[in-house]
């Protein structure tokens, strides 16, 4: 993982220290002395994260931190406020200036590591989205360029083997997740991977049960191997954190568990999540509105000239026929020409409905362009194609067709071309020039016909 970190102390010695822990991490690091000049450098740069100590003359973090999430710039920078141990309060403050997370002084490297690693992982899936919406937004698809939803609650699962902490852990989470909580930690296992949580919450206070061993089986799960995991160990417990990381918990906090710190972290895991989630939604959106035709919702003809090709394979390779059938709306300029484009659009719509409606679930109907469908149906003889085609034809023809326009209702018929596949020569093309053919014939012979190609 390489990201770029502003590190913003006015003692120069600190300063120095992040800095080498981060560099000897691989991380690109810049430094600041002051808050001015930090705010200017997220400004000009690319920041993927910034370590904030508190303390400053002339502008102190809490306001450095302020300004940085008041501007839309730089306001998706994490910023992680380093707070000396004995001011607590210094925390609620961080919390109310947008800060995401907390960092001790004297900050130590497990720590440290933990925090950026998990920081710069939200960051990464949230720039991916930020990115994704932009061009969502710029090529006009505004259903896929809403990023900066609200924070939904979280669905957290909190493994914990006693009454007491339960129920501080649980006050704590409140107003940032539901909750469900769990003694048993076998039990655990199941519940995570029956349901979808965002985050797995694992106390390590079993009485004779080794925590890392419902860490692991979480990591090896299909089902539950993506959940984030945060666990909450005693002080002094370094070795079996490092073991954890290992392992792929995400994150960890110490006990006596500040409620402040415990809600920065899972805030930070379940945003990660949801980021997640809706990156692997948006992709597959994107495929779908790839392969989708914008006015009809049917296949488009990229999707039509991949997907018959396997359809006749696959026919071919069983034996089994296939049909396809292509129809073009009759005079259809004339619906355009007298009624406008618009009125032209509703009628395709239209159209592209009542052929769903008379297609089956297993056969494939695309706009083949302007005012041509195809619909390719396998299992399907020339007999039966021929049924399903006139069966269209009358689904148009029986019914008039509304437009919003004046009230108006109109007549469409349209003419249809069915061929059937010679197995193991034909191909997609061979085939559709054959129902081409035959649905020219169905023009010239007067049109709202069905005309079957030679077999
Ligand atoms: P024919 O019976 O011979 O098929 O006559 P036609 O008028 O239907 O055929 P022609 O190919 O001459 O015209 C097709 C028309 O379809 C022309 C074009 O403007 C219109 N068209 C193509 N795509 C769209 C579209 O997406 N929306 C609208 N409203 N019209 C379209
Ligand atoms: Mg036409
Ligand atoms: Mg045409």
């Amino acid at each position: 993982m390489t990201a770029r970190i502003l590190v913003v102390d006015d003692i120069p010695a600190n300063v120095k220290l992040l800095e080498a822990r981060l560099v000897a991490e691989y991380f690109d690091v810049l430094t600041a002395g002051d808050g001015r000049s930090a705010l200017a450098i997220c400004e000009n740069t690319p920041v993927d994260l910034v370590l904030l100590d508190i303390m400053m003359p002339d502008m102190n973090g809490f306001e450095v931190c302020e300004r940085l999430k008041a501007n839309s710039r730089t306001a998706h920078i994490p910023v992680v406020m380093v707070t000396a141990l004995d001011q607590p309060s210094d925390r609620v403050r961080g919390l109310k200036a947008g800060a995401d997370d907390f960092l001790t002084k004297p900050v130590n490297d497990l720590q440290l590591m933990s925090r950026v690693k998990s920081l710069v992982r939200l960051k990464n899936v949230s720039d991916e989205l930020r990115l994704r919406a932009q061009t969502a937004h710029t090529i006009g698809l505004q259903e896929l360029a809403r990023v900066d939803r609200p924070d939904e609650l979280g669905n957290v699962l909190l493994v914990d083997g006693r009454a007491s902490s339960q129920e501080r852990l649980l006050r704590a989470l409140k107003p940032i997740a539901e909750v469900a909580v769990i003694s048993d930690p076998q039990a655990a296992l199941f519940e995570a991977a029956e349901n979808s949580f965002d985050l797995v919450i694992v106390n390590a206070n079993f009485d004779d049960y080794d925590p890392l061993r419902l860490c692991s089986q979480l990591r090896s799960l299909e089902r539950t191997r993506f959940i984030p995991i945060l666990l909450v160990t005693e002080q002094g417990s370094e070795e079996m954190i490092v073991r954890a990381l290992e392992l792929g918990v995400t994150d960890y906090i110490m006990r006596p568990v500040d409620p402040n710190e415990l809600v920065a972290r899972s805030l930070t895991q379940i945003r990660r999540k949801h980021c997640n989630d809706r990156l692997r939604a948006s992709v597959q959106q994107t495929i779908e509105l790839a392969i989708t035709d914008d006015l009809t919702g049917l296949h488009n003809r990229r999707y039509l000239d991949t997907h018959m090709k396997l359809l006749i394979d696959r026919a071919s390779a069983r034996g089994r026929p296939l049909s396809i059938c292509i129809t073009d709306i009759d005079r259809f300029k004339l619906v355009n020409d007298t009624y406008g484009h618009d009125a032209g659009d509703e009628v395709l719509r239209e159209f592209a409905n009542r052929v769903r409606a008379t297609v089956r679930g297993a056969d494939l109907a695309c706009r083949f362009g302007g005012e041509e469908f195809v619909i390719v149906m396998p299992d399907t003889t020339p007999e039966m194609a021929a049924i399903v085609a006139e069966r269209l034809r009358l689904m148009v023809e029986g019914r008039a067709f509304g437009i919003s326009q004046e009230d108006t209702v109109l007549t469409i018929t349209a003419s249809l071309g069915i061929a059937t596949l010679r197995p193991h020569e034909d191909t997609a093309e061979a085939l559709l020039k054959r129902a081409d053919t035959a649905l020219y014939q169905a023009k010239n012979n007067g049109r709202n016909r069905v005309v079957a190609a030679a077999a």
